[in-house]
């Protein structure tokens, strides 16, 4: 991807950006369940929006594992932010640069790619997750078009997205079954509602519903794609919850080294304790691992590597489940603190969830990609 200057200048800003707006800004954005404007226009003014798009679309062309270190600083200094911005101008983003039309790009992308509009990608159901072609939303033909019917469940940014990209049946061609379409959905188009989540980890990133009451559709906003293309997007997500999950457990191993400085127990600070001082060898040499592997995945995505995707499936797994842990182990460090709304390892460790989302079962994900990768095939779910 071509570099430019603006690249480093971009993550020079990023960094002042984190430290003065949002790191104390991020016990707001979860007590108050919504990412702070200021930040945002922040990130805009930085380019951080701009670092995961090519030049050629108004982005930064920023490389592999620039893009990885981005994300894990926004993420380290504000999970929420990250996991909202991402979602729309990496995900989103991405999918309407590689799957629509050019009239689809030429209406959505310059504003993905700048932050000044937000998209969502909406993949999963109440009842379907892991497997998305078990999904119910459908596409019933109206004239020359289309009207939409269903409902898309725990959607990042279903409330704030201008534009939805909506996996839902259409017709086939011989009219007698049905195939997977991807809707490219204007979110003010009549016949769309949205309603607001709760959850107790990201709290700040807009999550949701999508409700489709008979929304008209026109013909060309439908793309019919081959799963493999739609897996070919999906990969971006892959690669900012690796990233995501870096920075989060790598702010809670800051914060388990901050307490077990201060915290006297025993004579002496908990830090120079054996067993606390090993176990904390091991959550940076765990953060470290994933931050290595969240790295190999960026640059091979971002350069179209075609061995790719295995190593997202493996970062995608290995980082987000090790954030857990780390969070889980930066908890218990703080003792009977860690429970405290104070301290800031209470949030963290809530917002430790990347390993629960972008589903395909996880484990059996990883299993999948690499078992192709060493020439078997494992796709064996029925
Ligand atoms: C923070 C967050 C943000 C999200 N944002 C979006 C979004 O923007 N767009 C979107 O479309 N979705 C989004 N999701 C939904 C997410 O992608 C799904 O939750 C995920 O795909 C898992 O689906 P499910 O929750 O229905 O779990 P299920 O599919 O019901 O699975 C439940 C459990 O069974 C396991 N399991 C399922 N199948 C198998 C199998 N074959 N082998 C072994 N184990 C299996 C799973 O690993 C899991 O542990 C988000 C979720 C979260 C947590």
């Amino acid at each position: 991807m071509a570099q430019t200057p603006d690249v480093n200048s971009a993550l020079a800003e990023l960094e002042r950006i984190c430290v003065e707006t949002l790191e104390p800004q991020a016990a707001q954005v979860d007590r108050t369940g919504g990412v702070a404007p200021g930040a945002l226009a922040a990130l805009r003014a930085a380019g951080f929006q701009r670092l995961f798009h090519a030049v050629a679309d108004g982005g930064l062309g920023a490389d592999g594992p620039q893009l990885v270190r981005a994300i894990e600083r926004v993420a380290r200094a504000c999970p929420n932010t990250a996991w909202a911005t991402l979602a729309s101008t990496m995900l989103a983003g991405n999918a309407i640069r590689a799957l629509g039309t050019d009239a689809h790009r030429a209406k959505w992308l310059a504003g993905l790619v700048s932050g000044e509009l937000t998209g969502c990608v909406a993949v999963n159901e109440a009842s379907s997750g892991s497997d998305p072609t078990s999904g119910r939303s459908r596409l019933d033909p109206d004239g020359a078009g289309f009207k939409l019917f269903g409902e898309k469940s725990r959607i990042t940014n279903a409330t704030a997205a201008d534009v939805a990209l909506v996996f839902a049946l259409a017709p086939d061609a011989a009219g007698t079954g049905r195939r997977l379409g991807v809707v490219v959905l204007d979110t003010r188009a009549k016949g769309v509602t949205t309603t607001r989540l709760e959850s107790t980890g990201l709290r700040g990133a807009p999550w949701g519903t999508l409700s489709f009451d008979g929304v008209k559709v026109a013909a060309e906003d439908v793309i019919y794609i081959e799963p493999e293309r739609i897996l070919t997007t999906i990969e971006w997500g892959w690669l900012y919850i690796s990233g995501i999950s870096v920075g989060i457990a790598q702010a809670a191993l800051d914060e388990a080294v901050k307490f077990t400085r201060e915290r006297v127990a025993f004579g002496r600070p908990l830090l120079q304790l054996e067993a606390v001082n090993g176990r904390l060898a091991m959550m940076r040499t765990a953060v470290d691992g994933a931050r290595l592997l969240a790295t190999q995945a960026g640059a091979m995505k971002a350069s179209g590597h075609p061995a790719a995707r295995g190593v997202l499936g493996m970062a995608k797994v290995y980082t987000s489940q090790t954030c857990a842990q780390v969070a889980r182990d930066a908890l218990e460090l703080h003792g009977a603190w860690g429970m405290h709304t104070g301290y800031a390892i209470e949030r963290l460790h809530r917002d430790a969830i990347c390993h629960l989302s972008a589903g395909s079962a996880n484990l059996r994900l990883v299993e999948m990609l690499v078992a192709m990768q060493l020439g078997f095939n494992a796709f064996a779910y029925r």
